[in-house]
């Protein structure tokens, strides 16, 4: 009797009331089973959700709402699900590039319908009700920019409400008069945790409601909330987690919400290694919601300690995208050490899944307390500007069959040819240009076309910022530069 009234305990308690980090170790286990498969990158757009929206409608206990439309009439949506006093609000993606938390939101759809979950969500839904507004700016998801149609910033908006996007997320807001809100926005890949060398994954803020920086009790919360989510991912992604500025602007949604009474966390989506389409980032943002719900049903934040929050380093910048480093420069007689910063920003291309990238040096000199998700040791080795081939003008179509790790092994990052093609980029391995007026030095703001020899032999290119060894049949992962 005692054996069957424990495993009734545990069975209970595992379904109700699960432990905190089993709850968090069993989304990270079980998370490809929600995770919403149509959408795969970052590019999607609002008629890629407007369907999995539609679908909720026929699902048991959600409720989806019109509410308004973008300047360019595309309808915002609020979805809704439960009957709990607590009222939890989250929006995401006011900025039309900052897509990660919105494909996170359809993950914890798919994990609500799942029966898996039912006797989870029937307590949970008892004590919260969840509002979800995703994309607030579906006209600059479309084009895949910050600001909207009439490009303006709609956290800058908040108060003079200009937009019509912003008007409706301030409405939805007076109607919900939530307890917690959820700010969901992504951040440069390329900040840092502190002083670290590591990437700032995931980085939160409690906004400040006034210049004081005052925390009051509706700010406390979300102070307290997120040292619980500080301590749930951590598991997954420790020393990762960063704080957000706390500097107070007027303008901004997160800062007049925990003013206006509602508990205001900020989730900002940062950078992890290997992740450029941020689906491992997306995974921790479906984990940190669970969690961070699970506490608020459960009223566990009210026991964490405001010190967590404290203790969480604010973003630095101290990351590149590549980072060559020990490299020796040539100056006549002279000799000098440097460390050389790159970073490769994205380009749309003719659609969105062609994605190209333009390098810039971005620093040089000793760049020792820097860290890149690249990173090379170059010790030993000698750099110069890589130059352009002029003996020859190619015709376009003969390009493909070029040698091009012969040129490379001659120092040469860039070719002529007879008429540019009227593309940005080339998915040549080297840059095209019409003639030839490539400065020689190593410059801050400049394209990274190099060449690294050692002992007088040329044993990488660099070309538009990718790192490319000089050997037969190598293959390049990067894009050449069209030089104008
Ligand atoms: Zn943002």
């Amino acid at each position: 009797m005692k054996t069957l009234l424990l495993i009734l305990t545990i069975i209970i308690s595992e379904t109700i009331m699960p432990q905190n980090y089993d709850f968090e170790q069993n989304l990270y286990q079980s998370y490809d089973r929600y995770k919403e498969n149509s959408l795969t990158h970052r590019r999607f757009k609002h008629a890629d959700i407007i369907p999995l929206i539609d679908k909720l409608k026929h699902k048991s206990g959600f409720t989806v709402k019109d509410v308004g439309k973008s300047v360019e009439g595309r309808e915002l949506k609020l979805i809704s699900i439960g009957h709990g006093k607590k009222k939890i609000f989250m929006w995401s993606q006011m900025h039309g590039d900052e897509p990660t938390a919105t494909a996170a939101l359809f993950d914890i759809f798919n994990f609500i319908n799942d029966s898996a979950n039912k006797e989870f969500c029937k307590v949970f839904f008892d004590r919260v009700t969840l509002y979800f507004l995703p994309m607030v700016n579906p006209d600059g998801a479309e084009r895949f920019r910050r600001r909207n149609f009439y490009d303006i910033d709609l956290n800058r908006d908040a108060s003079r409400l200009q937009c019509p996007e912003a008007v409706i997320l301030k409405s939805v807001f007076d109607s919900l008069k939530a307890d917690f809100g959820f700010n969901l926005h992504d951040q440069s890949h390329r900040y840092s945790v502190g002083n670290s060398f590591r990437t700032a994954t995931i980085s939160f803020l409690a906004p400040a409601f006034n210049y004081e920086k005052d925390i009051n009790d509706i700010r406390g919360n979300a102070v307290k909330l997120i040292g619980n989510m500080y301590q749930s991912l951590s598991q997954f992604i420790p020393g990762h987690i960063a704080k957000y500025s706390d500097e107070y602007e007027p303008r901004a949604f997160g800062d007049n919400f925990q003013k206006w009474g509602t508990s205001t966390i900020l989730i900002e989506s940062g950078g992890w290694k290997d992740d450029p389409e941020k689906q491992f980032i997306r995974k921790i943002n479906f984990i940190a919601l669970l969690s961070a719900f699970k506490s608020i049903a459960e009223e566990s934040y009210l026991n964490t300690s405001n010190d967590i929050y404290e203790s969480i380093p604010f973003n630095d910048k101290y990351i590149f995208d590549m980072l060559l480093r020990n490299l020796t420069v040539k100056e006549g007689k002279k000799q000098i050490k440097v460390d050389i910063g790159i970073n490769l920003d994205e380009y749309e291309g003719p659609n969105e899944k062609n994605i190209y990238y333009k390098s810039t040096v971005d620093d040089l000199g000793d760049l020792s307390t820097f860290y890149a998700y690249n990173d090379y040791d170059f010790e030993g080795y000698t750099i110069e500007r890589a130059s352009v081939y002029d003996d020859k003008v190619y015709s376009l179509k003969k390009l493909e069959e070029l040698d091009f790790n012969k040129l490379y092994s001659k120092g040469y990052s860039t070719i002529l040819v007879k008429e540019l093609p009227d593309e940005k980029f080339t998915r040549l391995p080297i840059n095209l240009a019409l003639k030839n007026r490539i400065d020689t030095t190593i410059n801050i703001g400049e394209p990274a076309n190099f060449i690294l020899k050692k002992d007088g032999k040329i044993e990488y290119v660099v070309i538009n910022g990718f790192l490319q060894k000089v050997e037969k049949n190598r293959k390049f992962e990067g894009n050449g530069l069209i030089i104008r």
